[in-house]
């Protein structure tokens, strides 16, 4: 089967160049698209042939988050906490570490549909995701693995391991992690955060990435209290302390925040080839601070910690508050938005290739070109424009619609299992 996107402006990810185009989209992973003089007439096309007229839309490579909680999609809406929070850890006791120790596989598998359409219709057809549910463990990744499938998109997939839940959530944690990555998934080995992972279980949390050929996971002094507990616990630093642990040799790990760095931890980080995933709206959100990623540059991607599922949301947050933390240009931006593939490539992942698409049905008041499409990617486009998605060739959005799964039928699932929860709560 081929899909054509006919008469479409054709702006490459890498080199920014502007073409007028027909493409041929083939489906499968990883697949590469080719461009034709002329879309085949009707007589031509095979049976299973799509064409879909993109003329007067931009068409570019689709997105992806770099770090992702699906588990927290239920929360939308929730009611208050019994007490409220006045910090950062208490945020975590009171509300994200109260939720998951009350998600079910049910609730988890309502939690990654929903979550999977809002990435297909904002135009995100990769993932990176960290989950918890401390007392549904089994089974928990291949529930999320097989939703992201239904509606179509790729996904790298960890489970959080944390002593924070005693020590048999830690065996079925580990356990799960060696099962799913052990059945050929993709994935990580997820840790929470230095301060809730003792020296045992971050040392067979290393074992288990080196097993596996994977990286780790991890929270990283997202807020002061992972650096003052872990200085306190182990006497030195939170990536000093990875370091030691041997985690800073697993390329393929993700550190998520990196807020509070001295700079020897930072000049750490540099020397090793582990990623970054920024969420500054989270950072804004918990109120722990905005750090600078410059100089990082080429290993920050941006996520959205599971605030939502919007990454041109997270890049212009990102363009905003970058002004004052770190005098980030459109570029820096953009790099860092594109960054997720060259993570995915560097790691071998497949589901990201160049048969991921994105049409935007752009209401531009001026031309784009090659030069100034970054001014419009950073204040035009944005997810109302995002009018058809295509991953791994197949047509997975089609005008704002999701075509592989019923949006009303999960949509009431998810309204059915958020009510579960909250009754728990
Ligand atoms: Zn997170």
């Amino acid at each position: 089967m081929t899909l054509y996107l006919k008469n479409a402006l054709f702006i490459d990810w890498q080199s920014l160049a502007v073409k007028q185009a027909n493409i041929a989209v083939e489906q499968s992973q990883d697949k590469e698209i080719s461009f034709v003089p002329a879309v085949p007439s009707s007589g031509d096309l095979a049976s299973d042939d799509r064409v879909l007229d993109c003329t007067g839309k931009l068409v570019t490579k689709s997105f992806g988050c770099g770090h992702h909680h699906i588990y927290s999609t239920l929360a939308r809406g929730m009611p208050a906490p019994r007490k409220i929070p006045a910090n950062f850890t208490q945020i975590l006791e009171y509300i994200w570490w109260h939720i998951d120790k009350r998600l079910d596989l049910e609730m988890i598998e309502a939690s990654a549909l929903a979550s999977a359409i809002f990435c297909a219709k904002n135009g995100v057809t990769f993932v990176i995701d960290h989950h918890a549910s401390p007392f549904a463990v089994k089974g928990s990744l291949d529930v999320i693995a097989k939703a992201f499938k239904r509606v179509g998109i790729g996904s790298m997939l960890c489970y959080e391991l944390s002593d924070r839940d005693g020590a048999e959530s830690v065996e079925q944690a580990l356990a799960e992690t060696d099962t799913f990555l052990g059945s050929g998934n993709q994935g990580h080995v997820g840790l929470h955060a230095s301060f809730t992972v003792g020296e045992q279980l971050l040392r067979r949390a290393v074992e288990l990435a080196q097993k596996h050929n994977t990286g780790v996971h991890v929270h990283v002094a997202e807020d002061l209290a992972d650096q003052k507990i872990t200085q306190e616990k182990y006497g030195k630093s939170v990536v000093q302390r990875y370091h030691d642990a041997g985690v800073l040799k697993l390329d393929k790990s993700i550190f998520a925040h990196c807020v509070h760095l001295s700079d020897t931890e930072k000049e750490l980080l540099r020397q090793s080839g582990v990623w970054l995933a920024q969420n500054v709206e989270s950072n804004q959100n918990n109120n722990v601070g905005i750090a600078g990623y410059n100089s990082f540059a080429s290993n920050v991607m941006l996520g959205t910690d599971g605030m939502h599922s919007d990454m041109l949301r997270s890049a212009k947050a990102a363009f905003l508050s970058g002004q004052a933390s770190e005098a980030i240009g459109f570029d820096g931006i953009y790099q860092r938005f594109r960054n997720v593939h060259h993570y995915l490539n560097a790691c071998g992942a497949h589901g990201d290739g160049d048969n991921n698409l994105v049409v935007l049905d752009y209401d531009s008041p001026t031309e784009v070109t090659s030069d100034n499409f970054l001014g419009h990617f950073v204040f035009g486009i944005d997810t109302r424009h995002v009018q058809s998605v295509i991953c791994q060739g197949n047509l997975i959005v089609k005008d704002r619609q999701v075509t592989t799964v019923d949006e009303k039928q999960v949509l009431a699932y998810s309204k059915k299992m958020g009510q579960k929860l909250w009754d728990k709560l």
